[in-house]
């Protein structure tokens, strides 16, 4: 048993607490103590880890493409759109082999866990060789993933992506034939192989995403949607993140992209819609009426120029949200929450959408749901024991070292600077605002030069 004393801790019940004891054992929570002599009986040999700060239960990181962290800097001062991106995009997916991209993803997934977070959800396309044949080992680049998130030290949902045409009606073409497994079905019979291969796994859950309805046709969103349902496991799916995608969808199927996804069975309480940026008032109805969730992913779209999604109306209807970094623009907690309740802020003239509480569930516990472990997230027993420690005496965050002012003084004014330990399922990740695999812009710059093209 290891006892850590947490000078505050954000609980379950919504308020911060002061002197909580948080007893772990086998990576688990056995124990909540809250009080000046909840320190009195601790249990083990009676060694106290002291966590100073405000101690939240992990962030988790729903949505991401750890490829894209080799763009940050290199697109975003420039001019141009969602689709002149994607064509920067694309010329690193053309460069990466499984070996590089474990590269990459290592020193991406260690970024995350000095950020707070503590797991992440990988919307993994990037299968094939260059020419789209597969690998000896059809699973290999997802095998790097998960093999880059155990160093990095986070837990991963590798969410297998289906993607089978480059738009509505159209080909593959280019880099993009990386992606494609030819149908649903063979995209299905490679992914279950996966699915045994880590079956057993604590720290990892094989996923299943449809790229979008541009992506993968009307026919086989049903072979996607049954192949996760069967194995209770997460679908995530980009939604609405653009208008154009809307508009097309409304030409070829005479609905939105939700409707279609709700008529092809794919939503549901274990269905992720990311973006969700233009919805209607059905598409929210749809989504609260199938307990979908939804990641927004408000870095990544306000440097896109995608838009605000409509947090305050998904929230209103019973949606549960969470967020993801996605293009890793920015990798930071604090800033991805916040930027949620700030966009809207801007957009409606109003301040005060979304409480504070909402926000930090929107971080931990709602994403860690769909990560398909809800076992994590919450400073309570039995919960995966996910402690994350955030320096509330730094430049950022002082003034906020009360009781009443902890959590909104984290959410509105700490950023991943401000993280200073991390503990996943028990395990020591981050120490004094050091990954234990040493200095990793180091392995974030050499990861990025051999990926350049
Ligand atoms: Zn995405």
């Amino acid at each position: 048993v290891t006892s850590y004393r947490c000078e505050f801790a954000w609980l379950p019940d919504g308020g911060v607490g002061r002197d909580v004891i948080i007893e772990v054992e086998d990576g688990r929570i056995v124990e909540v103590r809250t009080g000046p002599d909840a320190g009195s009986a601790v249990r083990g040999n009676g060694e106290v880890e002291h966590l100073r700060g405000l101690v939240l239960p992990g962030a988790a990181n729903v949505h991401s493409h750890a490829f894209h962290r080799a763009l940050r800097g290199r697109t975003h001062g420039r001019l141009g759109t969602f689709w002149s991106w994607r064509e920067r995009m694309y010329e690193v997916a053309a460069q990466l082999d499984p070996a590089g991209y474990r590269t990459l993803a290592r020193a991406s997934y260690a970024e995350m866990a000095l950020a707070g977070f503590t797991a992440v959800g990988e919307f993994h396309y990037l299968h094939h060789q260059p020419d789209g044949t597969p690998y000896v080992d059809r699973n290999a680049m997802g095998d790097a993933l998960i093999e880059a998130a155990r160093q990095a030290g986070l837990r991963i949902t590798l969410l297998d992506t289906c993607y089978l045409a480059g738009g509505f009606g159209a080909e593959l073409d280019g880099v993009q034939r990386r992606f494609g497994d030819g149908d649903a079905a063979r995209w299905a019979a490679r992914v279950e192989d996966l699915y045994r291969r880590h079956a057993a796994a604590d720290d990892v859950v094989i996923g299943a995403a449809i790229h979008s309805v541009r992506a993968v046709p009307a026919a086989e969103i049903p072979v996607v949607a049954a192949w996760a349902h069967a194995r209770g496991t997460p679908l995530h799916v980009h939604v609405s993140e653009q208008p154009s995608e809307n508009a097309a969808c409304s030409d070829t199927h005479g609905c939105s992209p939700t409707a279609l996804l709700m008529r092809s069975g794919a939503l549901g309480a274990r269905t992720t819609a990311v973006h969700a940026t233009h919805l209607d008032d059905r598409d929210i109805r749809a989504l609260a009426a199938s307990g979908t969730r939804v990641c927004l992913c408000p870095t990544t779209e306000r440097d896109l120029g995608d838009g605000v999604g409509p947090a305050h109306h998904l929230v209103g209807a019973g949606v549960p949200i969470a967020v993801g970094t996605d293009s890793h623009a920015i990798v930071d907690a604090f800033e991805e929450v916040r930027a949620v309740e700030l966009g809207l802020r801007l957009e409606t003239w109003e301040r005060g959408h979304l409480p504070v509480d909402t926000l930090l569930t929107a971080l931990t516990a709602n994403g860690h749901a769909c990560l398909g472990t809800p076992d994590a997230g919450r400073l309570e027993l039995g919960c995966r024991a996910d402690l994350v420690a955030v320096d509330l005496l730094s430049v950022r965050t002082a003034g906020g070292s009360n009781v009443e002012d902890a959590a909104a003084a984290v959410v509105f004014g700490a950023t991943a600077a401000d993280v200073t330990d991390v503990i996943v399922d028990g395990h020591r990740i981050v120490r004094d605002r050091a990954h234990r695999l040493g200095d990793v812009g180091a392995l974030l710059t050499h990861a990025i030069t051999a990926a350049s093209p």
